[in-house]
C-alpha cells in the first residue's frame, strides 16, 4: 500500500477543483503594522486582511507584559493546567475575562477552535439527551465539536428566529438544548438577532452558547462584545471568545457560570489533556483586555477606518456589503477572478488582500474580506482603492450603482 500516493490523490483533487490552499510567507514588522515583508514578491506590501483588527499584536503594553513574563517564567508552561501549567497570569486571565462578561468563572483554552471544540462538544456530550440548535453560517469548530459530541443537532437557517422556532417547537421541554450562534459572522460580517435568539431560549428552556470571537476587544464599551454593547450578557449561558484576533496574540475561551465552567474543566477532554499557554502568551493577552477594557480609542480609530474605506469604494463604485460591523467584503464573484485579482493587487500594487474562495464562502460569492484597522493611514487607503479602481477598469468589472 503506497499511503503517499493516497495522499497525493486526495490533495490533487482539490487542486484540481480550486480549493487547494497555498500559505503567503509574511514578516510582521513588530511596531510597523500593517507593513509586512512578503516573501513571495521579496518586498513590503499593506496587509489589508489580518485579524489583529486593532494591532494589539504590537501594542507597547502587551509586549513589555510578554518580556516581563518571558523573564520571569520562561518560555513554556510546563504542563497540563492540571499538573503543574497553571500560573498567576493563568489565573488572573481568567478572572478579568469574567468580569469583562459580567459572569462568575472563565475558562481559557489554547485557541479560539478549541475553545469552542471543546466547550460545546463537552455539554453536549455529557448532558444526557442534549440537543444542539446550530445556526446555518456556524464557524467549523463548532461544527466539529457538535459532531464529535455525537449529540442531536438541528441546524436552523442563518438568523431565522422563524426556522430555529420551528426546531425549539418539536422537542419535548425536559430536553436539554443548547442554541449554538455566533454574534458577528466572519464573511458577511453580518450580526445575529442576539435578544430574540434569548427570549426564545427562554421561552423553551435552551442555553444560549454564544460565539462572539470576532466581537471581543471590538465591541461594548469595554470591548465585551456584541453582546455588552446591546446590554445582553446576562442573558447568555456561554459567551466564547478568542485571544487571537482583536486581543492580538492567541488563544481562547469561555465565560458562563462557575458550575458550567467547572463541568467543562472537570470532562472536556481537549481541555484536561493538553499542555497550557505559556505565562508569557496570558500575561500578554491580560495587558491588552485590560488595555481595551479602559481605552475606546483602537475601536474609534478601526471605525473612522472603516467608515473612510467605505465612503471611498461609494466614489470608486466598488461593490461591497454594506454591514454593522468592522469587516468589508468587496464582492468580486469568481473564484478565478478573485485569485488573478489579488495576484495582481499584491505584485503590481503591493496591496496583501487573500481571495475568499468556496468552501469558505458560496461558489459565486468570491470576495475579498477587508479588516482595515486604526494603524492603516489615509494614503494607504487611498492606494488601495485606486488599485481596485484600476484593476476594475481593466478587467471591465460590473461597477456599483
Ligand atoms: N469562531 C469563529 C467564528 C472564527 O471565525 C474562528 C477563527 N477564524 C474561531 C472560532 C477560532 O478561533 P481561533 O482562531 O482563536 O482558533
Amino acid at each position: 500500500m503506497n499511503y503517499d500516493t493516497m495522499f497525493q490523490a486526495a490533495l490533487d483533487e482539490l487542486h484540481r477543483d480550486g480549493s487547494y490552499r497555498y500559505f503567503a510567507e509574511l514578516e510582521r514588522y513588530s511596531g510597523r503594522f500593517p507593513r509586512a515583508f512578503h516573501h513571495g514578491i521579496g518586498r513590503d506590501v499593506t496587509v489589508w486582511c489580518s485579524n489583529d483588527y486593532l494591532g494589539m499584536g504590537q501594542h507597547p503594553d502587551v509586549l513589555a507584559a510578554v518580556h516581563k513574563a518571558l523573564d520571569e517564567n520562561g518560555a513554556g508552561s510546563g504542563g497540563t493546567r492540571n499538573i503543574s501549567g497553571t500560573n498567576h497570569y493563568h489565573v488572573a486571565l481568567e478572572k478579568e475575562l469574567a468580569a469583562l462578561h459580567g459572569k462568575e468563572s472563565a475558562l481559557l483554552f489554547n485557541s479560539g477552535y478549541l475553545s469552542n471544540w471543546v466547550a460545546l462538544g463537552t455539554l453536549a456530550a455529557r448532558l444526557k439527551g442534549c440537543v444542539v440548535l446550530s445556526d446555518a453560517l456556524n464557524h467549523a469548530s463548532m461544527i466539529e465539536g457538535i459532531r464529535h459530541s455525537r449529540a442531536e443537532k438541528r441546524i436552523f437557517r442563518h438568523n431565522d428566529l422563524d426556522d430555529l422556532e420551528r426546531h425549539l417547537k418539536e422537542l419535548p421541554a425536559d430536553t436539554p438544548k443548547i442554541i449554538a450562534f455566533e454574534s458577528v459572522y466572519s464573511m458577511d460580517g453580518d450580526i445575529a438577532p442576539i435578544e430574540e435568539i434569548c427570549d426564545l431560549a427562554d421561552r423553551y428552556g435552551a442555553m444560549t452558547y454564544l460565539d462572539e470571537v470576532h466581537a471581543v476587544g471590538m465591541y461594548g464599551a469595554q470591548g465585551g462584545g456584541i453582546a455588552q454593547e446591546r446590554g445582553l450578557e446576562h442573558r447568555l449561558t456561554v459567551i466564547e471568545g478568542t485571544l487571537g484576533k482583536a486581543y492580538g496574540v492567541v488563544g481562547g475561551y469561555i465565560a458562563a457560570s462557575t458550575a458550567l465552567c467547572d463541568f467543562v474543566r472537570s470532562f472536556g477532554s481537549g481541555f484536561i489533556f493538553s499542555t497550557s499557554l505559556p505565562p508569557m502568551v496570558a500575561a500578554g493577552v491580560l495587558a491588552s483586555v485590560r488595555h481595551l477594557r479602559q481605552s475606546s480609542a483602537e475601536r474609534d480609530g478601526q471605525k473612522k477606518a472603516v467608515a473612510l474605506l467605505r465612503e471611498r469604494l461609494d466614489r470608486a463604485h466598488i461593490p461591497y456589503l454594506k454591514t454593522d460591523t468592522h469587516i468589508v467584503p468587496v464582492m468580486v464573484r469568481d473564484a478565478t477572478l478573485c485569485r488573478t485579482l489579488s495576484d495582481e493587487l499584491l505584485k503590481r500594487f503591493g496591496h496583501y488582500l487573500q481571495p475568499i474562495n468556496y468552501p469558505t464562502v458560496p461558489q459565486g460569492e468570491e470576495r475579498f474580506r477587508l479588516t482595515p484597522g486604526p494603524l492603516h493611514t489615509e494614503e494607504e487607503l487611498d492606494s488601495l482603492v485606486e488599485a481596485l479602481s484600476t484593476l476594475w477598469k481593466e478587467h471591465q468589472l460590473p461597477l456599483a450603482a
